[in-house]
C-alpha cells in the first residue's frame, strides 16, 4: 500500500482537518504521481457537506490535480519518472460500454470512478482526491499537461475547464453567435475564456457588480448585472446559447426568456435544490433545455492541448492548504478571483 496524507472532512459539519491514509498498490497500468497543485471545485464544498446527498466519510475532495510522476507501472506508455501529469474528475469506468468505447467516460452506462468520493471497481477500494500529496491512477485516466503553460493555473483545467469546454464544443458555439455565461465563478471564467476563443459574443450574467472589469478584461463583450430587470430585458430572445455554472438555486425563466427561437440553455452548476421551469418559455420559442458533465477523457486531452496552444489558463489565487476551510467560505460568498488553487508544497506529513 501507499501511504499518503492530505486534507479530509469527517463529516458533513465538520472542517477539513489533516488525515493519514492508505493508496491501493500500483498495479503495472498504473502511474504514482506527486500532487503539485490541486484545484478547489464548487464540487468539492457540495460534496464534503453532503449536499447532494451520498456522501462518503472521511473524504478527501479534490479532482483538479497536476503533478509529478514518481513511479510507472511495467505496462506504463505515456508517462515516464518526472512527467508532469493531470488527472480531473474520473479515475475510472467500465471502458467497454458504448458511451466509453466513444470516449464518453463521464456517462459510462456503468458507472464511472469519481476521483474522490467513490470506490474503485472492485466496489470496496475507496477513492480520495487531491487535496494530498500523492495519488495512484490508471494511465489510462490520466491526461497529458501542455510544458508551456504554468502548473498552478493548468490545475483547474481539469474540471472547470473541460466542464465549460465540453457544451460549448458539442454545441458548436462558433464566431457570430451570442453567447451567455450565468456566474461569473471558477467554471463561468473559463467558459467566458473559452467562448471569446471559440469567436462567439460573449454576455456575462452576474450578480456581483464588483466583477464587471474583470468579466470584460476575461473576453467578455457585454456584462449585465442580472438583478437589474431593464439591463435583462436588452437581450430578449437574443442568446444562441447560454450557459448557467451557478452553484445556488436561482430563477431559470429570467435567463430563458433570453434565449433566441432554437436556442438552448445548458446546464452544468449542480444546484443542491431543484429549479421549476415555465414550459412555455420551451414551448413558444422552441427553445431547448439541457445539462452537461464534465468531459471524457478524449476531450480532456483535446481542452488541454487547445489551451496551449492558445496559451489559456486559470486566473487562479494559489492557498497553502491550511487555508482550505477559509477558501470553502470564501467560494461560497462568491468571493473568488476565480479560482483557489492548493500549493501542495504547503502540505506537512
Ligand atoms: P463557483 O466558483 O462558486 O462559482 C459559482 C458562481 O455562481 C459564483 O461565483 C456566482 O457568480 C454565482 N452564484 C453563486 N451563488 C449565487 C446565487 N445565490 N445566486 C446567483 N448567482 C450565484 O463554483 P464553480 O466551481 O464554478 O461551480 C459551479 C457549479 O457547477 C457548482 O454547482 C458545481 O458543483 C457545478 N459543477 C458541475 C460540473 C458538471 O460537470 N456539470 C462540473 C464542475 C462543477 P457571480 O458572482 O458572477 O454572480
Ligand atoms: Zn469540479
Ligand atoms: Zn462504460
Amino acid at each position: 500500500m501507499i501511504k499518503s496524507h492530505g486534507y479530509a472532512a469527517q463529516s458533513s459539519h465538520t472542517a477539513l482537518q489533516p488525515f493519514q491514509f492508505e493508496r491501493r498498490e500500483p498495479r503495472e497500468q498504473d502511474v504514482l504521481m506527486e500532487i503539485l497543485y490541486c484545484g478547489v471545485c464548487h464540487s468539492d464544498i457540495h460534496q464534503a457537506r453532503n449536499e447532494w446527498g451520498g456522501a462518503i466519510f472521511p473524504m478527501v475532495p479534490g479532482h483538479e490535480i497536476v503533478g509529478k510522476v514518481l513511479q510507472v507501472g511495467a505496462k506504463v506508455k505515456k508517462f515516464k519518472v518526472g512527467d508532469i501529469a493531470a488527472v480531473g474528475c474520473l479515475v475510472g469506468s467500465c471502458r467497454d460500454c458504448s458511451s466509453c468505447k466513444k470516449g464518453l467516460e463521464q456517462y459510462c452506462e456503468n458507472g464511472f470512478v469519481g476521483t474522490y468520493n467513490s470506490y474503485e471497481k472492485d466496489g470496496k477500494t475507496r477513492t480520495y482526491g487531491g487535496y494530498s500529496n500523492n495519488i495512484v491512477v490508471d494511465e489510462a485516466f490520466t491526461l497529458k499537461v501542455p510544458t508551456n503553460l504554468e502548473l498552478s493555473k493548468v490545475a483547474p483545467l481539469l474540471c472547470a475547464g473541460i466542464t465549460t469546454y465540453s457544451p460549448l464544443r458539442h454545441w458548436q458555439v462558433k464566431p457570430g453567435q451570442k453567447v451567455g455565461v450565468i456566474g461569473l465563478g471558477g467554471l463561468g471564467h473559463m467558459a467566458v475564456k473559452f467562448g471569446h476563443a471559440f469567436g462567439a459574443h460573449v454576455v456575462v450574467f452576474t450578480t456581483s457588480p464588483n466583477k464587471v472589469e474583470d468579466a470584460l478584461r476575461l473576453g467578455a463583450n457585454e456584462v449585465v448585472i442580472s438583478k437589474n430587470a431593464n439591463e435583462m430585458k436588452k437581450h430578449l430572445n437574443s442568446l444562441d446559447f447560454i450557459l448557467n455554472t451557478v452553484s445556488a438555486p436561482i430563477d431559470l425563466n429570467p435567463y430563458l426568456e433570453l434565449v433566441k427561437q432554437d436556442g438552448v440553455m445548458v446546464v452544468v452548476g449542480v444546484a443542491p435544490e431543484p429549479s421549476t421551469i415555465q414550459q412555455t418559455n420551451l414551448i413558444f420559442k422552441r427553445r431547448s433545455f439541457a445539462g452537461s458533465l464534465i468531459g471524457g477523457l478524449p476531450e480532456t486531452q483535446e481542452m488541454l492541448d487547445f489551451c496551449g496552444k492558445n496559451n489559456i489558463t486559470c486566473d487562479v489565487e494559489v492557498i497553502p492548504i491550511e487555508k482550505i476551510n477559509e477558501a470553502f467560505e470564501r467560494t461560497i460568498k462568491s468571493d473568488v478571483k476565480y479560482r483557489f488553487v492548493i500549493d501542495m508544497k504547503s502540505l506537512k506529513a
